[in-house]
């Protein structure tokens, strides 16, 4: 986002806190930020409930008001000053005691009448540049996100330089809100969220599991043909391993506490990696060995902070589709080039052409971040950057947000209606062979460390759901569908031949079910369609008369009459080459 947009957006947060000053003057506004397409800023309403009716209220307030904003003046106040103008905020207060602590200075912003705690970064001339807002919803928040502090409300909203911009966004808002799989996956029975299993914590029905297995056995696929070994790793690890890895150190916000068993000490695994290590260093390797690639979709626990977690797109448990493959020196371009042809295969399968990628290298005004030294780092970012040219990859460079062991490549893709999702990853390792003395023996018998790619083929397999219910509104191409046909005989008359076209379906693998119910047709053909079954297939006496059967799509297109033999196969190519309809 540039930076005049990100002055105006935040600006409208200003603007809107005033607002709810006027209109609820006991309200104690706390923080107020600029986020990915719009802000928010959480309130503490003390006693009063606000719903989203008082969001129009609040807008024509907002609106109000805005003619008197001409500018934003700055104001720098002491410790005692600021402490008298918050003395009853406690949440303003905390900001300010912080700053002194910091030994920073105490600035207010004011526009029309309202004075705000903040650090700069606004509007030249907000009574133009803030026509364009929108308040869009009401949430709950902790305040700092911690769950053991107060929840407050927080508001959400927008603002874009001109009328189309914002009207354009809040179609794609309304797109995609029909498409939302939060909502979408529990009404189409394809995962669920139980409180008494956890926040974070969703579980894959059997619809949502056979979309998980058709995604894996596709990846199978693509690994058999690519030399790739399964393997299978379990979820807990000594936390010293950790500490050797580098992952305690660097990774310690996202990692679940520790904890005992026989006296030991054991962590649920944040990543696949250190266990893959182990089976690479259980034997000696050759340079003609390599290289190693070693793949499992392993199922790791990451703490997210609860404000974050959202259906299957944040999870604190998830599963990378994840690979290790240990490699010499020589092999980097070749690895590197194979995965990238798989990433590219499977987002074909997905539908998502569109997609860019993210370079991610280390700050090296940052070294804390990451182990080891800048020179060897600077020479993976070199390397990667010339792989990525190489493959002809869209991509941006970003500094500082590598892997604490690695430079990557996030993929980026853009969705049916326009929307940006992070999705594969691969990331180059040239450390933590060194680190954990994973070694092969090197053509003249020396000890050599190998390089090491991590690869997430989607990245994680329930994000990767998530995404998919969104692309297709649930609308799955067949190979994903739950259930790729569904029988609707017309009477009880028909029962034994449609019996029969069930089983023959069945025979050849494809996921079938039966629709038995004494309903009539139309009720019959609704009900598909709104689980969104790819085809059905519409038996009655002129069908077991002509020894054929008459199919429709979820669409609602009448295919007509046709010999089973010849639906069979129609199907079974259009889910062999992953047709997307
Ligand atoms: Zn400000
Ligand atoms: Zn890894």
């Amino acid at each position: 986002m540039d930076n005049k947009l990100e002055n105006i957006r935040h600006s409208c947060s200003h603007l809107m806190a005033a607002a709810v000053k006027e209109l609820y003057p006991k309200a104690l506004p706390t923080i107020g930020p600029v986020i990915e397409n719009g802000f928010y800023y959480d309130f503490d309403f003390v006693k009063t409930k606000i719903s989203d009716q008082d969001l129009i209220k609040i807008e024509k307030k907002m609106k109000e008001l805005l003619p008197k904003w001409t500018s934003f003046e700055k104001v720098e106040m002491s410790l005692a000053e600021a402490k008298k103008i918050y003395k009853d905020n406690p949440y303003k207060l905390e900001l300010i005691k912080e700053l002194s602590e910091k030994k920073e200075k105490i600035t207010f912003y004011e526009s029309g009448k309202f004075l705000d705690l903040c650090h700069g970064g606004h509007s030249e001339n907000p009574s133009k540049e803030l026509k364009h807002f929108k308040l869009l919803s009401i949430a709950g928040a902790y305040w700092r996100g911690n769950e053991k502090n107060k929840m407050l409300t927080r508001i959400y909203g927008t603002c874009f330089e001109n009328k189309e911009e914002l009207e354009n966004y809040l179609k794609q808002l309304k797109e995609a809100k029909k498409r939302d799989h939060r909502i979408l996956g529990p009404k189409l029975n394809l995962f669920i969220i139980h409180k008494d299993i956890g926040r974070g914590l969703p579980l894959l029905t059997p619809k949502g599991t056979v979309i998980r297995n058709e995604i894996i056995k596709y990846e199978r696929e693509l690994e058999r043909e690519n030399g790739f070994e399964e393997v299978w790793t379990p979820h807990i690890a000594k936390s010293d391993l950790y500490k050797r890895t580098g992952h305690w150190q660097h990774y310690r916000d996202v990692m679940y506490e520790p904890f005992g068993i026989d006296n030991e000490t054991y962590v649920l695994k944040p990543m696949n990696c250190p266990h893959h290590y182990m089976i690479y260093s259980s034997v000696q390797r050759s340079y003609k060995d390599l290289p190693i690639r070693l793949t499992e979709p392993g199922t790791c626990y990451r703490y997210e902070k609860s404000g974050e977690l959202g259906g299957l797109i944040r999870v604190r448990a998830l599963t990378v589709d994840d690979s290790h493959i240990l490699m010499r020196e020589d092999q980097i371009d070749q690895e590197f080039d194979t995965c990238i042809e798989m990433v590219k295969k499977m987002f074909k399968a997905f539908g998502l052409t569109d997609f860019y990628v993210r370079l991610s290298l280390s700050d090296p005004d940052d070294n804390a971040k990451y182990i080891a030294d800048p020179k060897v780092w600077k020479e993976a970012g070199n390397k990667l950057e010339k792989i990525v040219k190489r493959n002809k990859l869209k991509y941006v460079t970003i500094k500082g947000e590598a892997s604490f062991y690695g430079p990557k490549i996030d993929f980026m893709v853009k969705d049916a209606i326009g929307r940006e999702w992070q999705m594969s990853t691969l990331q180059l390792d040239l450390f933590m062979a060194k680190k954990l003395d994973l070694i092969y023996i090197s053509e003249n018998g020396s000890k050599a460390y190998p390089a090491i790619l991590h690869r997430g083929l989607t990245g994680s397999l329930e994000r990767t759901i998530g995404i998919l219910i969104e692309q297709y509104e649930a609308n799955f191409p067949t190979w994903l569908s739950p259930v790729q046909v569904s029988i609707l005989p017309i009477s009880e008359k028909v029962k034994d031949y449609s019996r029969k076209v069930y089983e023959k379906l069945f025979k050849e693998n494809i996921r079938v079910e039966f629709n038995s119910d004494g309903e009539p047709l139309g009720a019959k053909i609704r009900k598909a369609q709104m689980e969104k079954v790819p085809y059905m297939i519409i038996v009655g006496e002129r069908e077991e008369k002509n020894n054929k059967i008459s199919v429709r799509t979820r669409s609602g297109k009448d295919l007509g009459q046709m010999d089973l033999d010849k639906f069979i196969q129609n199907i079974s190519q259009e889910i062999d080459e992953k047709k997307i309809n």
